[in-house]
Protein backbone atom coordinates (compact mmCIF):
# COMPACT_ATOMS: atom_id res chain seq x y z
CA UNK A 1 0.00 0.00 0.00
CA UNK A 2 1.18 3.23 -0.74
CA UNK A 3 2.31 5.66 1.71
CA UNK A 4 -0.07 8.73 1.96
CA UNK A 5 -0.35 11.25 4.61
CA UNK A 6 -3.73 10.81 5.73
CA UNK A 7 -1.74 7.16 6.73
CA UNK A 8 1.28 8.12 7.69
CA UNK A 9 2.58 9.46 11.08
CA UNK A 10 5.29 12.76 11.38
CA UNK A 11 7.44 12.74 14.25
CA UNK A 12 8.79 15.11 14.86
CA UNK A 13 11.92 15.27 17.65
CA UNK A 14 12.23 19.04 19.03
CA UNK A 15 13.46 17.71 23.00
CA UNK A 16 17.53 18.35 22.76
CA UNK A 17 19.04 21.61 24.22
CA UNK A 18 21.52 22.38 21.65
CA UNK A 19 23.11 25.82 22.14
CA UNK A 20 25.63 25.86 19.55
CA UNK A 21 23.12 28.18 17.59
CA UNK A 22 23.96 31.03 20.32
CA UNK A 23 20.55 33.03 21.60
CA UNK A 24 19.53 32.72 25.04
CA UNK A 25 17.13 29.81 24.28
CA UNK A 26 17.43 25.62 22.55
CA UNK A 27 17.50 26.56 18.41
CA UNK A 28 14.24 24.79 18.15
CA UNK A 29 12.54 27.28 20.10
CA UNK A 30 14.67 30.44 18.44
CA UNK A 31 12.65 33.11 16.17
CA UNK A 32 12.84 32.43 12.30
CA UNK A 33 10.51 35.18 10.43
CA UNK A 34 8.90 36.05 14.04
CA UNK A 35 7.98 32.67 14.96
CA UNK A 36 9.67 29.65 16.79
CA UNK A 37 11.62 27.20 14.36
CA UNK A 38 9.58 24.68 15.62
CA UNK A 39 6.40 26.11 14.33
CA UNK A 40 7.85 26.11 10.98
CA UNK A 41 9.19 22.04 11.04
CA UNK A 42 5.94 21.27 12.39
CA UNK A 43 3.77 23.26 9.52
CA UNK A 44 5.65 21.36 7.32
CA UNK A 45 3.66 18.18 8.38
CA UNK A 46 0.03 19.38 8.48
CA UNK A 47 -2.24 17.42 6.90
CA UNK A 48 -0.45 14.29 7.93
CA UNK A 49 -2.76 11.56 9.99
CA UNK A 50 -1.15 12.17 13.24
CA UNK A 51 1.62 14.66 13.97
CA UNK A 52 3.82 13.93 17.48
CA UNK A 53 6.36 16.61 18.77
CA UNK A 54 8.96 15.49 20.86
CA UNK A 55 9.50 17.95 23.25
CA UNK A 56 11.98 18.27 26.57
CA UNK A 57 9.59 17.81 29.62
CA UNK A 58 10.56 21.62 30.73
CA UNK A 59 8.77 22.83 27.16
CA UNK A 60 5.49 21.23 27.51
CA UNK A 61 3.90 24.24 28.65
CA UNK A 62 5.55 26.39 25.84
CA UNK A 63 4.70 23.41 22.94
CA UNK A 64 0.85 23.84 24.15
CA UNK A 65 0.85 27.35 23.67
CA UNK A 66 3.32 27.76 20.30
CA UNK A 67 1.42 24.56 19.07
CA UNK A 68 -1.53 24.34 20.23
CA UNK A 69 -4.73 20.98 20.00
CA UNK A 70 -3.20 20.60 15.88
CA UNK A 71 -0.60 17.90 17.44
CA UNK A 72 0.09 15.96 19.96
CA UNK A 73 2.92 16.61 22.31
CA UNK A 74 5.25 13.91 24.20
CA UNK A 75 7.59 13.92 27.09
CA UNK A 76 11.22 13.06 25.40
CA UNK A 77 14.33 10.97 27.12
CA UNK A 78 17.37 11.24 27.52
CA UNK A 79 18.63 10.75 23.76
CA UNK A 80 17.09 11.45 20.80
CA UNK A 81 16.38 7.79 20.44
CA UNK A 82 14.72 7.43 23.74
CA UNK A 83 12.41 10.37 22.37
CA UNK A 84 11.87 8.99 19.34
CA UNK A 85 11.02 5.98 20.91
CA UNK A 86 8.68 7.25 23.64
CA UNK A 87 6.81 8.85 20.36
CA UNK A 88 6.64 5.49 18.49
CA UNK A 89 5.34 4.09 21.32
CA UNK A 90 2.54 6.36 21.66
CA UNK A 91 1.59 5.79 18.03
CA UNK A 92 1.41 1.88 18.56
CA UNK A 93 -2.08 0.87 17.68
CA UNK A 94 -2.75 4.67 16.18
CA UNK A 95 -3.86 2.71 12.50
CA UNK A 96 -0.86 4.63 10.84
CA UNK A 97 0.72 2.69 8.64
CA UNK A 98 4.20 4.69 8.11
CA UNK A 99 6.03 7.22 9.80
CA UNK A 100 8.26 10.16 8.73
CA UNK A 101 10.92 10.98 11.70
CA UNK A 102 12.00 14.90 11.49
CA UNK A 103 14.59 17.15 13.22
CA UNK A 104 12.49 20.05 14.80
CA UNK A 105 15.64 21.96 14.03
CA UNK A 106 15.11 21.73 10.35
CA UNK A 107 12.62 24.61 9.40
CA UNK A 108 12.52 24.38 5.88
CA UNK A 109 11.87 21.30 4.78
CA UNK A 110 9.85 21.52 1.33
CA UNK A 111 7.00 19.10 0.56
CA UNK A 112 9.31 17.68 -2.08
CA UNK A 113 11.53 16.08 -0.18
CA UNK A 114 8.36 15.07 2.23
CA UNK A 115 6.82 13.53 -1.12
CA UNK A 116 10.20 11.73 -2.31
CA UNK A 117 10.25 10.39 1.00
CA UNK A 118 6.72 9.23 1.07
CA UNK A 119 6.88 7.98 -3.11
CA UNK A 120 10.16 5.71 -1.92
CA UNK A 121 8.24 4.17 0.77
CA UNK A 122 6.13 2.18 -1.35
CA UNK A 123 7.01 -0.99 -1.48
CA UNK A 124 7.80 -1.13 1.97
CA UNK A 125 11.48 0.29 1.86
CA UNK A 126 12.52 2.74 4.25
CA UNK A 127 14.11 5.97 2.52
CA UNK A 128 15.86 8.94 3.49
CA UNK A 129 16.92 12.55 2.02
CA UNK A 130 20.54 12.92 1.70
CA UNK A 131 22.77 14.94 -0.24
CA UNK A 132 25.98 14.11 -2.46
CA UNK A 133 29.31 15.24 -0.78
CA UNK A 134 31.05 17.44 -3.39
CA UNK A 135 33.13 19.38 -1.45
CA UNK A 136 36.70 18.28 -0.71
CA UNK A 137 36.94 16.43 2.61
CA UNK A 138 40.45 16.92 4.52
CA UNK A 139 41.45 15.19 7.90
CA UNK A 140 42.83 18.06 9.96
CA UNK A 141 45.04 18.30 12.80
CA UNK A 142 46.15 21.07 15.26
CA UNK A 143 44.97 23.72 12.44
CA UNK A 144 46.63 21.91 9.64
CA UNK A 145 45.51 19.57 6.79
CA UNK A 146 46.51 16.49 7.71
CA UNK A 147 45.55 14.32 5.15
CA UNK A 148 42.96 14.40 1.98
CA UNK A 149 39.75 11.94 2.43
CA UNK A 150 38.03 10.21 -0.34
CA UNK A 151 34.66 11.12 -0.71
CA UNK A 152 33.21 9.04 -2.97
CA UNK A 153 29.88 7.67 -2.20
CA UNK A 154 29.85 9.83 1.09
CA UNK A 155 26.20 11.55 1.87
CA UNK A 156 25.47 13.87 4.16
CA UNK A 157 22.13 12.92 5.71
CA UNK A 158 19.08 15.29 6.03
CA UNK A 159 15.67 14.51 7.20
CA UNK A 160 12.81 13.50 7.63
CA UNK A 161 13.80 9.69 7.59
CA UNK A 162 10.50 7.52 6.47
CA UNK A 163 9.81 3.91 7.73
CA UNK A 164 7.02 1.21 8.19
CA UNK A 165 5.61 2.13 11.74
CA UNK A 166 5.57 -1.44 12.84
CA UNK A 167 8.98 -1.87 11.29
CA UNK A 168 10.42 0.72 13.00
CA UNK A 169 9.11 0.37 16.04
CA UNK A 170 10.25 -2.96 16.49
CA UNK A 171 13.90 -2.02 15.74
CA UNK A 172 13.72 0.85 18.54
CA UNK A 173 12.67 -1.51 20.68
CA UNK A 174 15.31 -4.15 20.11
CA UNK A 175 18.56 -1.62 19.68
CA UNK A 176 21.09 -1.44 22.10
CA UNK A 177 20.75 2.01 22.35
CA UNK A 178 23.17 5.10 20.83
CA UNK A 179 22.30 5.41 17.55
CA UNK A 180 22.67 8.78 16.21
CA UNK A 181 19.81 8.63 14.19
CA UNK A 182 16.87 6.40 13.22
CA UNK A 183 18.53 5.15 9.78
CA UNK A 184 21.16 2.96 11.99
CA UNK A 185 18.33 1.86 13.81
CA UNK A 186 16.41 0.51 10.55
CA UNK A 187 19.87 -0.72 9.20
CA UNK A 188 20.61 -2.28 12.46
CA UNK A 189 17.39 -4.27 12.49
CA UNK A 190 18.19 -5.62 9.02
CA UNK A 191 16.03 -2.66 7.33
CA UNK A 192 16.96 -1.41 3.35
CA UNK A 193 16.79 2.02 4.06
CA UNK A 194 16.74 4.23 0.05
CA UNK A 195 18.64 7.33 -0.74
CA UNK A 196 16.35 9.73 -1.82
CA UNK A 197 17.35 13.68 -3.06
CA UNK A 198 17.72 16.25 -0.42
CA UNK A 199 17.84 19.70 -0.87
CA UNK A 200 20.52 22.37 0.39
CA UNK A 201 17.77 24.20 1.60
CA UNK A 202 17.02 21.58 4.28
CA UNK A 203 19.25 23.18 6.47
CA UNK A 204 19.88 21.92 10.46
CA UNK A 205 19.49 24.84 12.54
CA UNK A 206 23.24 24.79 14.46
CA UNK A 207 25.17 27.80 14.52
CA UNK A 208 23.76 31.22 14.24
CA UNK A 209 24.28 32.09 11.13
CA UNK A 210 22.56 29.38 10.15
CA UNK A 211 19.53 31.57 11.35
CA UNK A 212 20.43 34.18 9.07
CA UNK A 213 20.69 31.78 6.56
CA UNK A 214 17.19 30.54 6.85
CA UNK A 215 15.84 34.28 7.57
CA UNK A 216 17.04 35.26 3.79
CA UNK A 217 16.07 31.75 2.38
CA UNK A 218 12.42 32.41 3.59
CA UNK A 219 12.54 36.08 2.70
CA UNK A 220 13.45 35.84 -0.95
CA UNK A 221 11.22 36.93 -4.04
CA UNK A 222 8.52 37.86 -1.50
CA UNK A 223 4.53 38.61 -2.99
CA UNK A 224 2.36 39.60 0.06
CA UNK A 225 -1.31 39.98 -0.16
CA UNK A 226 -3.95 41.47 2.33
CA UNK A 227 -7.53 40.51 2.08
CA UNK A 228 -10.24 41.82 4.11
CA UNK A 229 -13.97 40.04 4.76
CA UNK A 230 -17.17 40.96 6.13
CA UNK A 231 -20.34 39.28 6.84
CA UNK A 232 -23.74 39.50 8.41
CA UNK A 233 -25.79 36.82 9.67
CA UNK A 234 -29.69 37.08 11.32
CA UNK A 235 -30.65 35.38 14.22
CA UNK A 236 -33.80 33.05 13.91
CA UNK A 237 -35.32 30.06 15.55
CA UNK A 238 -33.86 27.35 16.57
CA UNK A 239 -30.60 25.83 19.45
CA UNK A 240 -27.37 26.29 17.80
CA UNK A 241 -25.09 28.50 16.09
CA UNK A 242 -22.28 27.26 13.96
CA UNK A 243 -19.65 29.68 14.68
CA UNK A 244 -16.12 29.36 12.83
CA UNK A 245 -17.02 25.44 12.04
CA UNK A 246 -17.82 25.07 16.17
CA UNK A 247 -21.31 23.96 16.92
CA UNK A 248 -22.86 26.12 20.04
CA UNK A 249 -25.44 25.64 22.10
CA UNK A 250 -27.64 28.96 22.12
CA UNK A 251 -31.07 30.29 22.48
CA UNK A 252 -31.71 30.85 18.96
CA UNK A 253 -30.27 29.98 15.32
CA UNK A 254 -28.40 32.12 12.30
CA UNK A 255 -30.70 32.48 9.15
CA UNK A 256 -28.76 31.66 5.91
CA UNK A 257 -28.63 29.78 2.78
CA UNK A 258 -25.50 27.48 3.92
CA UNK A 259 -25.19 26.72 7.56
CA UNK A 260 -24.64 30.52 8.30
CA UNK A 261 -21.26 30.35 9.72
CA UNK A 262 -20.63 34.09 9.53
CA UNK A 263 -17.15 33.93 10.77
CA UNK A 264 -16.27 31.59 8.21
CA UNK A 265 -17.67 33.37 5.64
CA UNK A 266 -16.12 36.15 6.57
CA UNK A 267 -12.81 34.46 6.50
CA UNK A 268 -13.38 33.18 3.34
CA UNK A 269 -14.09 36.18 1.62
CA UNK A 270 -10.70 37.69 2.72
CA UNK A 271 -8.97 34.92 0.71
CA UNK A 272 -10.62 35.69 -2.15
CA UNK A 273 -10.06 39.30 -1.66
CA UNK A 274 -6.38 38.89 -1.28
CA UNK A 275 -6.54 37.38 -4.72
CA UNK A 276 -8.62 39.65 -6.19
CA UNK A 277 -10.72 36.56 -6.96
CA UNK A 278 -14.46 37.65 -6.62
CA UNK A 279 -16.47 36.56 -3.54
CA UNK A 280 -18.42 33.28 -1.86
CA UNK A 281 -21.38 34.57 -3.56
CA UNK A 282 -18.89 34.18 -7.05
CA UNK A 283 -17.90 31.05 -6.53
CA UNK A 284 -20.94 29.76 -4.93
CA UNK A 285 -24.14 31.14 -6.04
CA UNK A 286 -26.70 31.43 -3.55
CA UNK A 287 -29.50 30.93 -6.15
CA UNK A 288 -28.01 27.40 -6.46
CA UNK A 289 -29.97 24.90 -4.53
CA UNK A 290 -26.68 22.40 -3.79
CA UNK A 291 -25.35 24.97 -1.48
CA UNK A 292 -28.38 24.74 0.85
CA UNK A 293 -27.66 23.98 4.55
CA UNK A 294 -24.17 23.27 3.07
CA UNK A 295 -21.06 23.07 5.93
CA UNK A 296 -19.15 26.18 4.97
CA UNK A 297 -15.72 24.40 5.17
CA UNK A 298 -16.75 24.04 1.36
CA UNK A 299 -16.68 27.79 0.55
CA UNK A 300 -13.52 28.11 3.36
CA UNK A 301 -11.54 24.80 1.73
CA UNK A 302 -12.58 26.25 -1.68
CA UNK A 303 -10.53 29.53 -1.15
CA UNK A 304 -7.83 28.22 -0.01
CA UNK A 305 -7.08 25.50 -2.83
CA UNK A 306 -7.23 28.58 -5.22
CA UNK A 307 -4.67 30.43 -3.23
CA UNK A 308 -2.42 27.27 -3.23
CA UNK A 309 -3.44 26.69 -6.65
CA UNK A 310 -1.77 30.41 -7.65
CA UNK A 311 1.27 29.37 -5.42
CA UNK A 312 0.38 31.50 -2.22
CA UNK A 313 0.51 30.39 1.30
CA UNK A 314 -1.89 32.11 3.58
CA UNK A 315 0.56 33.23 6.31
CA UNK A 316 -2.14 34.56 8.93
CA UNK A 317 -5.88 34.68 9.77
CA UNK A 318 -7.74 36.89 11.91
CA UNK A 319 -11.33 36.72 12.78
CA UNK A 320 -13.88 38.77 14.64
CA UNK A 321 -17.23 38.11 15.66
CA UNK A 322 -19.68 41.13 16.88
CA UNK A 323 -22.27 39.83 19.23
CA UNK A 324 -23.75 40.02 22.48
CA UNK A 325 -24.24 36.51 22.98
CA UNK A 326 -23.50 33.51 22.35
CA UNK A 327 -19.71 33.82 24.56
CA UNK A 328 -17.23 33.31 22.26
CA UNK A 329 -13.66 32.84 24.32
CA UNK A 330 -14.70 29.54 25.79
CA UNK A 331 -14.82 27.81 22.22
CA UNK A 332 -12.44 30.24 20.48
CA UNK A 333 -9.36 27.86 20.54
CA UNK A 334 -11.28 25.23 19.27
CA UNK A 335 -12.53 27.40 15.94
CA UNK A 336 -8.78 28.73 15.85
CA UNK A 337 -7.95 24.60 15.50
CA UNK A 338 -10.32 24.14 13.03
CA UNK A 339 -10.40 27.40 10.46
CA UNK A 340 -6.35 26.15 11.02
CA UNK A 341 -7.02 22.33 9.88
CA UNK A 342 -9.52 23.16 6.53
CA UNK A 343 -6.94 26.00 5.75
CA UNK A 344 -4.12 23.50 6.32
CA UNK A 345 -1.89 26.10 8.02
CA UNK A 346 -0.22 26.64 11.55
CA UNK A 347 -2.69 26.83 14.75
CA UNK A 348 -0.34 29.95 15.28
CA UNK A 349 -1.19 31.78 12.18
CA UNK A 350 -4.84 32.01 13.08
CA UNK A 351 -6.60 34.33 15.61
CA UNK A 352 -10.57 34.23 16.64
CA UNK A 353 -11.53 37.41 18.90
CA UNK A 354 -14.95 38.49 19.67
CA UNK A 355 -16.32 41.85 20.50
CA UNK A 356 -19.86 43.23 21.71
CA UNK A 357 -21.05 46.46 20.37
CA UNK A 358 -21.73 47.67 23.20
CA UNK A 359 -25.53 46.95 22.75
CA UNK A 360 -25.77 49.64 19.93
CA UNK A 361 -27.19 48.53 16.47
CA UNK A 362 -28.43 45.43 15.01
CA UNK A 363 -25.73 43.43 17.31
CA UNK A 364 -26.29 45.29 19.90
CA UNK A 365 -29.69 44.42 19.93
CA UNK A 366 -29.50 40.69 19.57
CA UNK A 367 -30.69 40.76 15.85
CA UNK A 368 -27.36 39.02 14.59
CA UNK A 369 -23.98 38.38 14.27
CA UNK A 370 -21.31 40.29 12.38
CA UNK A 371 -17.88 39.23 11.38
CA UNK A 372 -15.07 40.72 9.96
CA UNK A 373 -11.59 38.92 8.72
CA UNK A 374 -8.34 39.73 7.32
CA UNK A 375 -6.36 37.16 5.55
CA UNK A 376 -2.72 37.73 4.58
CA UNK A 377 -1.38 35.43 1.66
CA UNK A 378 2.73 34.93 0.69
CA UNK A 379 4.20 33.65 -2.71
CA UNK A 380 7.81 32.99 -1.58
MG1 LIG B 1 -22.71 34.63 4.83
Amino acid sequence: MPATRESTAAVIVAAGRGERAGGDRPKQWQALAGRPVLSHAVEAFSGFGRVVVVLHPDDMEKGVAVLGGQVTLVAGGTTRAASVHNALDLLDGSGMTHVLIHDGARPLVSRDIIDRVLGALDPGLAAAPALPVTDALWRGAEGNVAGAVARDGLFRAQTPQGFGLDAILAAHRAHPGGAADDVEVARHAGIAVAIVQGAEDNIKITWPDDLVRAERLLGRDMDVRLGNGYDVHAFCAGDHVTLCGVRIAHDCGLLGHSDADVGMHALTDAIYGALADGDIGRHFPPSDPQWKGAASEIFLAHAAGRAAARGFRIANADVTLVCEAPKIGPHADAMRAELARIMGIGFDRVSVKATTSERLGFTGRREGIAALATASLVKA
